[in-house]
């Protein structure tokens, strides 16, 4: 089933006489449980797309569909707490609270529940473990490494079970060593939660984790490719 439908997107900057197109006619969907890819060149349109996807920007026309809910034309109030529990974010720099523990910023989307966050503590050991981060919950992001503060960002991003995961170069600030791990992890919340996840990627490596790829190129939807089977490791 389509977790995601986007339809017809078109997104235009700028006024009247000095309209920039920085996407035209962009039509795709995604599969619950998809690890999918986002590549094209600087420019291409893929931030734009990203913050359209995760309802920070709403497009000149067209409509994105999640999980069935139209968030083109969902009310301010309705997407906070729409992104707040449906959307999990990875992002380049972490974007961790340095004044907050390791613990309290992964409960941080839930901040504005009125549910006790106490009722977390299960889920917390459980996307902790699965991430390797467990012994790590009372420490602050300035004493744990960089591969390590983007696995405590990952569990940030899944904290809620959201529908998708969207990840804007989740392994660009990380060395070689750190990012494949981070990749391996966020494969194993794939399968193990099956949760879908959107990478935006400038990198082939991190791309050939996806189970498919979109390729943008000058606002448009220009080619796609598939992996069929596993991904095979030597
Ligand atoms: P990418 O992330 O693939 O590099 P972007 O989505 O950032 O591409 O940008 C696509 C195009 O839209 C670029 O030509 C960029 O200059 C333009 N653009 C992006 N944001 C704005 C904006 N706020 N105002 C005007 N033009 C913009
Ligand atoms: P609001 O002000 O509408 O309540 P917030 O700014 O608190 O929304 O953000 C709600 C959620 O959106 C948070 O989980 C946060 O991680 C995410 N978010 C915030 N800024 C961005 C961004 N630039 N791109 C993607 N997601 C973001």
């Amino acid at each position: 089933t389509n977790l995601v439908e986007v339809n017809h997107l078109k997104k235009t900057y700028g006024k009247k006489g000095n309209l920039y197109t920085a996407l035209e006619n962009i039509s795709f969907t995604i599969e619950q449980g998809e690890f999918i890819g986002i590549m094209g060149p600087s420019g291409a349109g893929k931030t734009t797309l990203l913050n359209i996807l995760s309802t920070i920007d709403k497009p000149t026309s067209g409509d994105i569909k999640i999980g069935g809910a139209d968030v083109t034309t969902m009310k301010d109030a309705a997407l906070s707490t729409f992104r707040r529990h449906e959307l999990g974010f990875i992002f380049q720099d972490f974007n961790l609270m340095d004044s907050l523990t390791v613990k309290e910023n992964i409960l941080l989307p839930l901040a504005l529940d009125k549910q006790p966050v106490s009722d977390m503590e299960g889920r917390v050991l459980y996307v902790t473990k699965i991430l390797g981060i467990d012994q790590l919950l009372k420490k602050y992001p300035n004493e744990i490494s960089i591969g390590q503060k983007q696995r405590v960002s990952a569990a940030r991003a899944m904290i809620t079970k959201p529908q998708l995961i969207v990840a804007d170069e989740p392994t660009g600030s990380l060395d070689s060593k750190s990012a494949t791990e981070l990749l391996q992890y966020l494969t194993e919340i794939n399968t193990k939660e099956q949760a879908t996840i959107l990478m935006v990627t400038h990198d082939a490596f991190s791309a050939s984790y996806c189970n498919r790829i979109l390729f943008i190129k000058d606002g448009v939807l220009f080619s796609e490719i598939r992996r069929t089977g596993t991904r095979k490791e030597f």
